[in-house]
């Protein structure tokens, strides 16, 4: 097997022994097998204006960078990284500012936080000053690749712009580091909550107790499981998807045996623009009128009267 060390913060560089590190960073020859396909969400045909791609009626995703800190060889926006258009701020802000019925900018990339901390303030500040943005999320990689990017001036200058979320991308438990703790304390501690995207990766973690012990953990630093994304079918990617059967047989093992809290949903992109899916394991096993026949989370059979 080939390896090539390409593109890798000197945090993720630090962890890449690790095994659930390792299988995410560093290219294998099955990339090659080029199944798949270059713009998995059909994101081109939402795309209102350079960067800022409108599919779901009340948030835009703002894309305003193509640089990232982890360059993940499961990227769904992986075409992004020699292919990006680039972004324009003012275009973007006029047409979010037409556009009331938008409560949110999801700010992604690539990575925001690539960005000085000054253009970062010059952007929320753009999108905060358009009355009907109600918050603001950032996905990022921040946490789990470049924790120290996280700079008490950074904190500063995000508080200013609350509400905003942070969307820290994270599939392993080997990725909670201590500067990934004390980054993601300087959040909170801001009032700047933190939710958690994983993608589910064949190999790497999809099996019961790596998810248990990821979500858990998350958690318990006070960052809320968000989602649990199906990889993508972006070009390269076929060797790291795993099975809707499987993805929800681990749901099921994971449902009620730990905290709701520590569940995130389910959920893959439909390709052709479809857009997101969400899927709870099956608890049905018979509905005859408003007689439900459901299994529990323990393989029980119970009955439930409906009105
Ligand atoms: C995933 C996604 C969002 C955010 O969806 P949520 O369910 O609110 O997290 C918004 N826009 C696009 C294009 C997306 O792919
Ligand atoms: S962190 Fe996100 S944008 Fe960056 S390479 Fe990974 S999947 Fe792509």
């Amino acid at each position: 097997m080939e390896y090539a060390k390409a593109f890798l913060s000197k945090h993720i560089s630090s962890l890449i022994h690790k095994d659930g590190i390792k299988k995410q960073f560093l290219a294998t020859i099955s990339e090659f097998k080029h199944t798949g396909l270059d713009d998995p969400l059909s994101e081109k045909e939402f795309t209102k204006t350079e960067g800022l791609i409108h599919r779901y009626p009340d948030r835009v995703v703002l894309t305003v960078t193509n640089r990232c800190f982890a360059y993940c060889r499961f990227c769904f926006r992986k075409n992004n990284w020699a292919n990006f258009e680039g972004f324009n701020l003012q275009e973007s802000i006029n047409y979010i500012s037409k556009h009331k019925e938008i409560r949110e900018v999801l700010i992604s990339g690539g990575d925001p936080f690539f960005l000085t901390d000054k253009r970062l303030d010059e952007i929320l500040n753009a999108i905060k000053s358009i009355q009907h943005i109600r918050f603001i999320r950032i996905g990022t990689r921040i946490l789990t690749a470049n924790p120290k990017r996280v700079r008490n001036d950074t904190i500063a200058m995000l508080k200013k712009y609350r509400t905003i979320w942070i969307a820290a991308h994270i599939n392993h438990p080997d990725e909670i580091t201590d500067e990934f703790r004390f980054a993601a304390r300087m959040f909170i501690d801001a009032g700047i909550a933190i939710v958690s995207q994983t993608v589910l990766l064949k190999n790497i973690n999809d099996n019961y107790n790596t998810l248990k012990n990821l979500f858990c953990e998350l958690t318990a630093i006070g960052i809320k499981p968000y989602y649990l994304f199906g990889c993508d079918f972006a070009k390269g990617n076929e060797h790291f998807r795993v099975s809707i059967e499987k993805a929800l047989s681990i749901m099921e093992s994971l449902r009620g045996n730990i905290s709701g809290l520590c569940m995130p949903n389910f959920s893959f992109d439909l390709p052709n623009g479809g857009g997101k899916i969400v899927l709870e394991p099956n608890r049905t096993i018979e509905k005859k009128g408003n007689r439900y026949l459901f299994k529990n989370f323990e393989g029980g059979e119970y009955e439930y009267i409906d009105v």
